[in-house]
């Protein structure tokens, strides 16, 4: 098996693109078969080097790896040719000289197609006179001569495909200035490549017919089809950047692991035939068969990505997210690597924040205020927990430290102090709960705050309560 992914350079990766990236990558993976890169950049002026950099490095930071390419479609441009006139040369095509304006406005005139009308002016044309005028240099394009009747192929996903031919017109194989065109390109290139699957976007639906008229005249095997539902936003329309991001490289930077964005596309117009969503790269690449992609367009859930993003990040190595906590918070001045650096300690941390992250960045926020000894306070927090009743505000900060002094740092006998201190104060137990969150981690929200005690010990939650006291008093 031979599959190949063969962007065009326009733009960056997006996620519809990467998408049919990953479902090539996982058919080759579970067949033991080569997965070719093909960088389609004969549209000269629309592509360009830094896209074809960003996609590389999209596809190398979703893991993707190749196992031939990068080729570039510009470097067969020869061969293309020379499969154009071998297409002329057979009679199955032809010299177009018309002048495109003419030929428009006469198919106009006539309800025509455009093709058939230059069709028509190609065979009126003397025998002889079609070499004789490109002999003497005069320019033209070479058409393909769509043949009578139907063309059929089998679509893994759609199943039997019938088109007319008389709905499919001569189309232009090589332009005027010697350049090939998208549908000979592609077929000269896959048949080169020896490609036996060929899974890509539904966009290119109307293309097969014609790409499979071409492997049929220049004598060359065809591939096996598989065509991909588009992406849907969550309106329905077609996903665009209207959506938000579609650029692979943006939801790298924004914190998405690349094997939950693997995860999350895979699912995306595929199923593995059971109501698993959490599934790892191996899981998948077992999983993988191109019948069971969906006919229907798929909604790209951005809840759901995020979601599964959190899977993933809670299954990472903790040295690993040690490393990220540390880069996240590098600014910080008073960041303790002490700590970062204790497996034990992190190993106490991770699980007590991992559930509330969903992104690397979040889990860096999350780590802040147990890994700096600076805390930011939030001004909401202050305001609703601290300066609404400052006096109030003391005294219970006051009164929880003392309460928790001589008591044994553990979640058990901290709480029982606190339940105790708020029946005696004849107060709801969260009454003197939020004063102290804001006073250990600065923030409305948190770990439950017997984790927060114990993970910050003794001496940083004393410590902190008395700053926060200090604070209030002050302000
Ligand atoms: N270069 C084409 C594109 O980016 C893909 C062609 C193909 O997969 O056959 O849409």
């Amino acid at each position: 098996m031979r599959l190949r992914f063969a962007p065009s350079p326009t733009g960056y990766l997006h996620v519809g693109g990467a998408r049919t990236a990953i479902f090539n990558w996982l058919l080759a993976r579970k067949e033991g078969g080569v997965f070719v890169l093909r960088i389609e950049d004969t549209d000269r002026e629309r592509s360009s080097d830094e896209h074809t950099r960003a996609i590389l490095d999209g596809m190398t930071w979703l893991g993707l790896d190749w196992d031939e390419g990068p080729f570039f479609q510009n470097e067969g441009v020869e061969r293309h040719r020379r499969d154009a006139l071998r297409l002329l040369g057979e009679g199955k095509a032809y010299r177009d000289f018309s002048d495109p304006d003419e030929v428009r406005a006469e198919a106009q005139e006539r309800d025509m197609h455009p093709s058939r009308v230059a069709r028509e002016k190609a065979d009126a044309l003397a025998p002889g006179e079609s070499d004789r005028r490109a002999a003497a240099g005069e320019p033209f394009a070479i058409r393909f001569r769509v043949p009578d009747g139907e063309t059929r192929f089998q679509d893994l996903v759609h199943g039997d495909m019938r088109f007319g031919n008389s709905d499919i017109d001569d189309l232009v194989i090589l332009r005027s200035d010697g350049t090939p065109v998208y549908n000979l390109a592609v077929v000269s290139d896959d048949a080169d490549m020896r490609i036996t699957h060929v899974i890509r976007g539904d966009d290119h639906l109307s293309n097969t017919p014609k790409q499979v008229l071409l492997y049929r005249a220049l004598g060359l095997p065809e591939p096996i089809f598989a065509h991909v539902p588009l992406i849907l936003g969550a309106d329905g329309k077609r996903l665009s950047k209207r959506h938000g991001a579609t650029a692979i490289g943006d939801y790298a930077a924004e914190g998405i692991l690349p094997e939950a964005m693997v995860n999350f596309l895979a699912l995306l117009g595929w199923s593995p035939g059971d109501d698993r969503e959490f599934m790892t790269v191996e899981e998948l690449i077992a999983a993988f068969t191109p019948e069971r992609i969906l006919r229907k367009s798929s909604v790209f859930d951005t809840e759901k990505l995020s979601w599964l993003n959190g899977r993933h990040l809670s299954v990472r190595p903790d040295a690993e997210l040690a490393g990220h906590i540390r880069r996240h918070l590098a600014d910080e001045a008073t960041l303790r690597a002490d700590l970062l650096d204790d497996p034990a300690w992190m190993a106490a941390l991770l699980p007590v924040i991992k559930v509330r992250a969903r992104t690397l960045d979040e889990l860096g926020d999350q780590a802040r205020p147990f890994a700096c000894d600076e805390l930011h306070y939030d001004p909401h927090a202050v305001e609703k927990h601290w300066l609404k009743d400052p006096a109030e505000a003391i005294e219970r900060l006051e009164r929880t430290r003392h309460a928790f002094a001589g008591a044994a740092w553990t979640q058990d006998a901290l709480e029982d102090r606190l339940r105790s201190l708020a029946e005696e104060m004849g107060t709801g137990a969260g009454k003197l709960i939020h004063p102290l969150r804001v006073a250990l981690t600065g923030n409305m929200a948190s770990p439950g705050i017997f984790d927060v005690l114990v993970l910050l010990g003794r001496e940083r939650s004393e410590d902190r309560m008395g700053r926060a006291v200090k604070r209030i008093r002050a302000s």
